[in-house]
């Protein structure tokens, strides 16, 4: 029978030729299969009748069952056929504009019909234009059902005649010439466990549901499959590349790691830090590649973590290193490293575009000869003069930066390619990254160091500003900074500029000299001058630190404990807990402010609200995922990748933890699906991966 469902969709009876094309051009729907997994967007409730004097004017669908007693065109050059239509309670008109030759010669007087349609109101009549109308015999002895499927369609189908009800039509006929026979590719054994609709009856019930609860079913019974498969694909191709790609294994722990554990470590890491720690240094110990995320909200703690791996690498006699997104932070690294490191004697160097010639010829040698254990660096260690005597680990930090490309770059710097780590701050929600990252492992710092007090944030209107000043210079007679940030985005940068200079003159009139001294750092200021500013706030020389979002990243001041956010209404959720995250990182109660003028969308009022309830990364996450939709939060590139036939990412998040669960332990029982009730799962399978291999470039 599935050989069936290889036919191409022009032999179904009632498409040809010119609907065939029209199919695959439009809906990318070249055979019987494809047709068959065409799911409907939405379903329309038939199951209610309206009567005539009971319509109300609010343009919703309604469905009536009555007769047309006349017929009529009105109109001169532009002409319209109007059939008057009652049911005994009242009268309505339907209207149409196109094919009225068709229906004048089909319709008949005085049958029972049912229409289906939009109604508006005009002079009290009630009027529907191009209703979808059946007798209503053949409606009652269709296969369509209540619940009547809405398709995909595009605005070439419609005017070509494709309508929904052609759609329907034509899958109808599918499931008559197939018989409705399709075969199984879920195990028995597995669709018995879940009690999962059988795969004819779940076809069958999406489009012609019997009833909701079937549609239900139908539903869950497709999505689990569909996510099913991608997991099965993601999983396999992790355990492929645990098994192919060489790695160097770190077998032993030497005496850095050791020294640095028990005589110099500044405080005892979090559970969730040695938890992580343990993964790692698992992986670490096989002969495999590592490639692990590692994701951590801001001020988890995930330097010392980075710096324990590298340790681990150079006890094996191999260099480590740590890129990261921009100068600032890499610098901040770079210094936080060494202060860590300085008492464990060990060679360690910043490499960045603004590194003198001189010193970059001296650094170059010494990675290649082996001299130097660990370099820190932006883009500058992916040139290709910087070449390693033994990279055994590659650090990355900031991942959402670093396009994947230069990532892999980092990797052909050495035959057996080094061990990778990646570490990012943007919590990527647990079910994007499980069908995203799947085929990466991902290690979670989810418990903050002990004695933080979590961040007070909270919304103030431009009105309230005086209060908010008067805030800020209460905090800063305590001794404490403030950081005040303005939004910069890329298409409107002259305006940005402006409100940035004009924010910057008000604060220093408001915060005049003596008393008070403001820093101001943007992006069109040279690197040296943003790095004094930044050292002399760093240094507490100055109180107020002005900026734009080049704070962004990773600044390190604990005695900063007020954050502002100008124009909060104009950033993103992730970007807003980023740069919330750059306060709260020292013993004081810290604040974050958001400042909004007075008029709010729904989705600026939803994400000020979730800053204002909590300080979790991954809850913040969520909530944007919901907001943005999975394509805008990972970029355009992977945005493909989630082009799921029935399950959403979003929606669907328990179904997709089910599928990941169920799909582990099969293949842990039966990595090669060879057993015998995995047969037709291998088949499927093998048919897929021909079909849709999109998932190659992620890692
Ligand atoms: P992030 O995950 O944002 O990179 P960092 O590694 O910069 O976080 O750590 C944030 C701050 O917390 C640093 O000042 C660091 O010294 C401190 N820190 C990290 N781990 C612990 C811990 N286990 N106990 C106390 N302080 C810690
Ligand atoms: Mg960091």
């Amino acid at each position: 029978m599935n050989n069936l469902l290889e036919t191409p969709i022009e032999y179904l009876k009632g498409v040809g030729p010119a609907r065939g094309e029209l199919l695959r051009k439009e809906l990318g729907i070249h055979k019987y299969a494809d047709l068959l997994s065409l799911f409907p967007n939405r379903y329309i409730d038939r199951t209610r009748y309206y009567r005539i004097n009971e319509l109300i004017n609010n343009g919703s669908e309604v469905q009536v069952v009555g007769k047309v007693i006349h017929l009529k065109t009105v109109g001169e050059k532009r002409t319209r056929l109007v059939a008057t239509f009652t049911d005994g309670t009242g009268d309505m008109e339907l209207v149409w504009f196109q094919g009225q030759k068709w229906i004048r010669e089909n319709i008949k007087l005085n049958q029972p019909y049912v229409i289906f349609g939009k109604t508006t109101a005009f002079n009290g009549v009630f009027n529907m234009a191009h209703p979808e109308m059946e007798p209503l015999a053949e409606h009652e002895a269709s296969l369509r059902s209540a619940m009547q499927p809405v398709y995909p369609s595009t605005e070439k189908l419609t005017q070509r005649g494709i309508t929904n009800k052609v759609m329907s039509k034509m899958m109808q006929q599918l499931f008559m010439e197939t018989q409705a026979l399709f075969s199984e590719a879920l195990p028995q054994p597995l669709i018995n466990e879940l009690s999962l609709l059988p795969k004819n009856v779940a076809l069958f019930n999406i489009h012609f549901p019997k009833s909701q609860d079937l549609l239900t079913k139908a539903q869950f019974r497709l999505k689990f499959e569909e996510l099913f498969f991608i997991q099965l694909q993601l999983i396999t191709k992790n355990l492929i590349r645990k098994h192919k790609i060489k790695g160097h294994p770190f077998g032993s722990v030497g005496s850095y790691f050791t020294d640095f554990y028990q005589n110099h470590l500044p405080f005892e890491l979090t559970n969730a830090q040695k938890r992580v720690l343990k993964e790692i240094r698992n992986d670490l110990g096989q002969p495999a590649q590592m490639n692990r995320l590692l994701q951590g909200d801001v001020g988890s703690g995930k330097t010392i973590v980075a710096l324990m791996c590298m340790l681990l690498a150079l006890d094996n006699g191999f260099q480590a290193c740590l890129m990261a997104p921009t100068e600032i932070l890499a610098n901040q690294h770079y210094l936080g490293l060494s202060e860590l490191a300085e008492p464990l004697g060990i060679n360690i160097k910043i490499l960045t575009g603004s590194t003198k010639t001189a010193e970059r010829k001296i650094i170059h040698e010494a990675l290649q000869s082996g001299e130097l254990h660990i370099i820190i660096g932006t883009h500058a260690l992916l040139e290709d003069k910087v070449q390693f005597a033994n990279l055994g680990l590659a650090i990355i930090d900031e991942q959402h930066r670093f396009g994947v490309e230069q990532r892999s770059k980092l990797w052909r710097k050495n035959d057996i390619p080094p061990h990778v780590l990646v570490m990012t701050a943007t919590p990527i929600p647990r079910t994007l990254a499980m069908s995203l990252y799947g085929d990466l492992d991902i290690s979670v710092i989810d418990e903050l160091p002990p004695g933080r007090k979590p961040i007070q944030t909270v919304h103030r209107y431009d009105s309230n500003r005086l209060k908010v000043w008067k805030f800020l210079k209460d905090e800063i007679a305590l001794g404490r900074q403030v950081y005040i940030v303005y939004p910069l985005i890329q298409e409107s940068e002259k305006m940005d500029y402006k409100d940035l200079m004009d924010g910057y003159e008000s604060i220093s009139r408001d915060f005049p000299l003596p008393q008070y001294s403001v820093s101001i750092v943007h992006g069109k200021m040279k690197p040296a001058e943003k790095d004094s500013e930044m050292t002399r706030f760093a240094a507490n020389k100055t109180n107020i630190m002005v900026a734009t979002t080049v704070i962004e990243v990773g600044v390190n001041v604990p005695n900063a404990s007020v954050m502002v956010i100008e124009s909060a209404e104009r950033f993103g959720l992730s970007q807003l807990h980023q740069l919330r995250g750059r306060v709260g990182r020292g013993a004081d109660q810290s604040y974050c402010i958001l400042m909004t003028g007075e008029k709010l969308s729904n989705d600026t009022k939803t994400r000020i609200e979730t800053m204002c309830r909590t300080n979790d990364g991954f809850e913040i996450a969520e909530v944007d995922l919901k907001l943005r939709g999975p394509g805008d939060i990972m970029g355009t590139q992977q945005s493909g990748v989630l082009n799921l036939q029935i399950a959403d990412i979003v929606k669907d998040k328990e179904i997709l933890t089910l599928a990941r669960q169920y799909a582990i332990a099969l293949l842990k029982a039966d990595p090669g699906m060879i057993a015998p009730e995995n047969t037709a799962l291998r088949n499927a399978y093998i048919e897929m991966t021909k079909k849709k291999n999109i998932w190659n470039y992620i890692s």
